[in-house]
């Protein structure tokens, strides 16, 4: 049988989502650092780096701090694509793409096209590549996506 997905909280992804937060003010301007939790998933088949859920109720009761959105991050990809140096480079670059995704008070955006070619153009079509992933909290990248 196949193991079942490991699901953990992250204070360590909270502290690089953090200095995320920080260097991008304007282009996450929605994100409360407090009102985020993290997690990451292991032994999971699924396809996709990262998600956003918002926490409804009655989950919000269950959690000691008060959260309206979870982060989680798909650990086995990130394994699986990155060499060891490109790791962080990669998590963060997913954090900056799920971290749009919050709108505050609760609520998600959806994807949109433009968001999307946003990210194409200002980190290049292969921004998530497995040799070398930009470091977006370099000078170059901020002052990009912060440019309003
Ligand atoms: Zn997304």
């Amino acid at each position: 049988m196949r193991q079942p997905a490991l699901w953990k909280p992250s204070e360590v992804l909270r502290g690089w989502a953090n200095k995320v937060i920080k260097k991008y003010p304007a282009y996450l301007e929605m994100c409360e650092p407090d009102r985020i939790g993290y997690m990451t998933v292991t032994d999971t088949h699924a396809r996709w780096f990262g998600v956003t859920y918002k926490v409804r109720e009655p989950f919000k009761t269950a959690l000691d701090d008060e959260m309206d959105y979870i982060i989680v991050i798909n650990m086995n990809k990130i394994y699986d694509l990155f060499a060891k140096e490109s790791r962080l480079n990669a998590i963060r670059i997913v954090l900056l793409h799920e971290l749009r995704h919050i709108l505050g008070a609760g609520k998600l955006r959806r994807h949109t096209v433009e968001d999307f070619l946003s990210m194409l153009e200002k980190l290049g079509i292969n921004y998530l590549d497995s040799v070398q992933p930009p470091n977006i909290l370099a000078k170059k990248y901020v002052s990009m996506f912060e440019k309003k």
